[in-house]
């Protein structure tokens, strides 16, 4: 039974946007194109495509999926019923990722973020963060967590950290104008891949963790000069890492983690490489490196008979192992445009997508991880904690001597009064011995120096005491505690309804479940269930199905010859990026053969290495040679250094020898 709960295949949904003005322009004009390509069975989760280019008599493509959002769809609808669950996973321990895949300007970016301030139009990433927040408000009280998020991207094949503090001056805007440090990626079997030095912050409210996610978009639209053409090249991804302790029934505290990765990708669509030649060339080939790459992993691990998945190939693949065959709950969301003149990438979309359904992930729930900050924030806040118990202590002990003590009421408010008291009769007690006659003015002093130190000590105790105080309440304000912290204003009714939009969602995604299997089925079994009752009626009754049948060949056919042209076409454009990189290397090899000394070459050729992890040929550091090592100067005798004649002169005169002052 667990084996079949230890594997799910990656949920795959489609979303549809509207024509926009300009493309209902267009559209209306070609007959029969009202509303465009795409047509949305929502009930069973069908999406039919028509080619606006065939005839008439050729079969239409239809593909399933998990569920599919027509243009009328709202973006609540796509999260209670595609989102919230996966939600409910990270928050019980699982890593969890959304992705966005589809052409550029077809809805990735307002799926994603949506229009932040339109409660109707707020997409999946604040809605995310509402839904963490509320959920972790609401949970029991024995439980504590620990919120933090990551903002990255990946623009031609380098990863930019987006909250990296160096990079982003936030009250002085337009102050960052350098692009934001690139990063590496890591491996290590404890924690997976992941990337080196990422910024991380603690997120304790809904808006903190929405105003990191301004902060990086800020440094995003700083680097780029045109941000429509950037974010169609660029990869973001928003990472949310959820810590939960809870006490286990072995009466011990468990840690587990979620990570939910958020990602906006960059348009699928290919760019154009034709005519560009050296950087411009070598940059067009990066930027859908990560895209191609991703294809070629969905496809190795849909196929299933691949024994090799090249992840390797791509920072986005590499970062997005976990998600694509790996241990994460994972959602696509592949979003498509229904003009007409996109058939060929709106098709493209949906192959790529058809063929997501069929990963297989194995989710499990991150247990007690070495590296949970949480049990790091725990032991500091308990040894703080523990400090300033023991000073209380001191101070309760201290008053009892003084001043016979009276109860033994706890808490700072008590020992600082307790301070306050000390201090005043320190302060009689100087006064006293200023006023005394019978002391010696020695003796005075004296006592008095002594009282002193006593304050000094008193204060100093004081200000570590605030310290201490100051340094565990930030510490345990980070920290959530289920059931209070956050204030939930969610009246009861509004649970309610929350409640009933997730069980019509719940029940709607099962209805078309069952729909999606009575189909499968009704093809199996048509046969089956038919008893003929005349030789007429068995020759009507399978023509039916040959017809059927035969529809059914024609549109594989079809489908065979369109992933054979598609092929050919990838092929081809691969062959001209290769032709196009040969010639750019000949040139270079011509420059190097007639225009740089062998000798010269050698040298270079041999302190060269290639770093296959950073895909970097790298410089070898020169070992410091005899000849290059400079001799030092052998100091005069007596001296620690070499030292000129003048200084010498200098020093025998004694005193500086220019300042000297005349008699
Ligand atoms: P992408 O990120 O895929 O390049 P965008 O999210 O920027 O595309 O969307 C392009 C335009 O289409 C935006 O103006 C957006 O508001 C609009 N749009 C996309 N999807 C929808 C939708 N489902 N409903 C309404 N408008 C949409
Ligand atoms: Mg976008």
């Amino acid at each position: 039974m667990s084996k079949v709960k230890s594997s799910e295949t990656v949920k795959v949904v489609v979303r549809c946007r509207p024509l926009n003005r300009k493309e209902a322009a267009g559209v209306t004009g070609t007959p029969g194109g009202k509303g465009g390509i795409v047509e949305m069975d929502v009930h069973r989760g069908q999406v039919v495509l028509r080619n606006p280019r065939a005839l008439p008599s050729e079969p239409q493509k239809t593909f399933t999926f998990d569920s599919v959002y027509d243009a009328s769809s709202k973006q609540r609808d796509l999260y209670d019923e595609t989102v919230r669950p996966l939600i409910h996973s990270v928050l019980d321990g699982f890593n969890g990722t959304i992705f966005a895949y589809g052409q550029t300007g077809t809805g990735k970016t307002y799926t994603m973020q949506g229009a932040w301030l339109e409660p109707e139009r707020r997409g999946v990433i604040p809605n995310a963060f509402e839904h963490v927040f509320t959920q972790i408000s609401r949970s029991a009280a024995d439980r504590q967590y620990l919120v933090r998020a990551s903002y990255l991207e990946i623009y031609r094949e380098e990863i930019r950290d987006l909250l990296d503090p160096n990079v982003h001056a936030p009250h002085v805007p337009n102050v960052h104008t350098q692009p934001p440090h690139t990063l590496e990626l890591r491996e290590s079997p404890e924690s997976g891949v992941y990337v080196r030095d990422l910024t991380s912050c603690v997120c304790k409210s809904v808006k903190e963790i929405e105003e990191l996610m301004n902060v990086g978009n800020q440094v995003r639209s700083v680097g780029a000069t045109d941000m429509n053409e950037h974010s169609s090249r660029s990869h973001t991804l928003f990472l949310i890492t959820v810590e939960c302790s809870q006490t286990g029934p072995d009466g011990r505290q468990h840690i587990r983690v979620g990570r939910l990765n958020l990602v906006d990708l960059a348009g699928s669509e290919r760019q154009a490489k034709t005519g560009v030649h050296g950087e411009r060339l070598k940059e067009a080939a990066k930027i859908n490196l990560s895209l191609s790459a991703l294809g070629n992993v969905i496809s190795a691990l849909a196929d299933g008979r691949s024994g090799h998945v090249p992840y390797r190939d791509s920072k986005l693949t590499r970062l997005l192992q976990d998600s694509l065959g790996g241990n994460a709950k994972t959602v696509m969301v592949a979003t498509l445009g229904p003009a007409p003149q996109h058939y060929e990438e709106t098709l493209t979309t949906l192959r790529y997508a058809n063929r997501a359904k069929n990963i297989k992930n194995q989710p499990r729930v991150n247990e007690d991880p070495k590296d949970a900050l949480l049990r790091e924030f725990q032991k500091e806040i308990a040894r703080l904690r523990a400090q300033l118990s023991h000073r209380e202590g001191r101070g309760k002990h201290r008053k009892e001597e003084g001043c016979d003590g009276e109860g033994d009421e706890e808490g700072e408010e008590e020992v600082e009064k307790e301070r306050k008291l000390q201090e005043e009769r320190l302060e009689e007690e100087k006064e006293a011995i200023r006023e005394d006659g019978s002391l010696l003015a020695v003796e005075k002093q004296r006592l008095l120096g002594e009282k002193e130190i006593m304050m000094g000590d008193l204060r100093k105790e004081r200000d570590t005491t605030e310290q201490l105080t100051a340094k565990y309440k930030a510490m345990e304000s980070k920290l959530l505690v289920g059931g209070r912290n956050i204030m939930d204003h969610t009246n009861e009714q509004q649970k309610t309804l929350e409640k009933r939009r997730q069980e019509i969602a719940e029940q709607s995604r099962r209805e078309r479940e069952i729909l999606q299997q009575v189909m499968v089925q009704d093809e199996e079994t048509l046969e089956l269930r038919e008893t003929f009752s005349s030789l007429q009626q068995e020759v009507e009754a399978k023509t039916k199905k040959l017809k059927k049948l035969y529809a059914k060949l024609q549109s594989v056919k079809a489908e065979i010859q369109d992933v054979n042209d598609e092929h050919v076409r990838g092929r081809q454009e691969l062959e001209q990026t290769q032709n196009d990189l040969t010639r750019e290397l000949r040139f270079k090899y011509l420059i190097t053969e007639n225009f740089i000394p062998p000798e010269e070459k050698n040298k270079i050729m041999n302190r060269l290495t290639y770093d296959p992890e950073e895909d970097q040929w790298k410089f070898q550091l020169l070992p410091p040679s005899e000849s290059q090592m400079k001799k030092r100067l052998a100091s005069a005798v007596g001296y620690k250094r070499p030292i000129s004649q003048y200084a010498r002169v200098a020093l025998a005169m004694g005193a500086h020898s220019r300042y000297r002052v005349g008699e």
